[in-house]
């Protein structure tokens, strides 16, 4: 039988901070579920012109989100962990893009793509939102009009980076509260 062929690029994550002796490794619960998290992200697109394509690129082969464990799109908030903002956002659309959010169920992170998303970008005009941030919490920023496809996935690899260090009991804190109620999200 042929013997399997490990390749000797492929990375494994870190182990997260622990305590490793003799046959045993000790870490905490927080960290173990915080790598979890952090390398299964399942992104939910909300693309809405050219940004969108430069995700796509993203997606595609030559980058390939899918080594970060992120090849699952989630086209339903229900089932989605990170929203994805990328493209301009009219008024308009602005309470459907919050009701987006409002169905993510937590923990939920924000990535904002592009000069638009992140401030409405080259049109500041009276339809224009002039940044997401004013309806909805933002975790990342990703400047540019439009970012390469590398500034999206460095904006993920942040974000990942907050997705394992996040504590379990962030969500419950006192500051986590007052951030959503300054959105007007109990
Ligand atoms: S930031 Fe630039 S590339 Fe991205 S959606 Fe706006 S105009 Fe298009």
């Amino acid at each position: 039988m042929r013997p399997v062929q490990f390749n000797n690029k492929v990375k494994t994550a870190d182990i997260p901070e622990s305590y490793t002796g003799e046959g045993f490794m000790a870490t905490k619960f927080d960290s173990v579920i915080g790598l979890a998290r952090q390398n299964s992200i399942w992104p939910l697109p909300f693309a809405t012109s050219c940004c969108g394509i430069e995700f796509m690129a993203t997606a595609a082969s030559h980058y390939d989100i899918a080594r970060f464990g992120a090849e699952r799109m989630s086209f339903s908030p229900r089932q989605c962990d990170l929203l994805m903002v990328m493209g301009t956002i009219s008024k308009k659309m602005g309470p459907v893009l919050r009701q987006v959010y409002l169905q993510m169920a937590e923990p939920r992170w924000v990535l904002s793509v592009g000069a638009c998303a992140c401030s409405g970008g080259i049109f500041d005009t009276y339809s224009v939102l002039q940044g997401i941030d004013q309806i909805i919490p933002v975790d990342v920023y990703v400047p540019g009009c439009p970012p390469r496809p590398e500034a999206i996935l460095d904006g993920f690899m942040k974000i990942q980076d907050l997705v394992g260090q996040e504590g379990l009991r962030r969500r419950n804190s006192e500051q986590y509260k007052a951030l959503m109620g300054s959105y007007g999200i109990q």
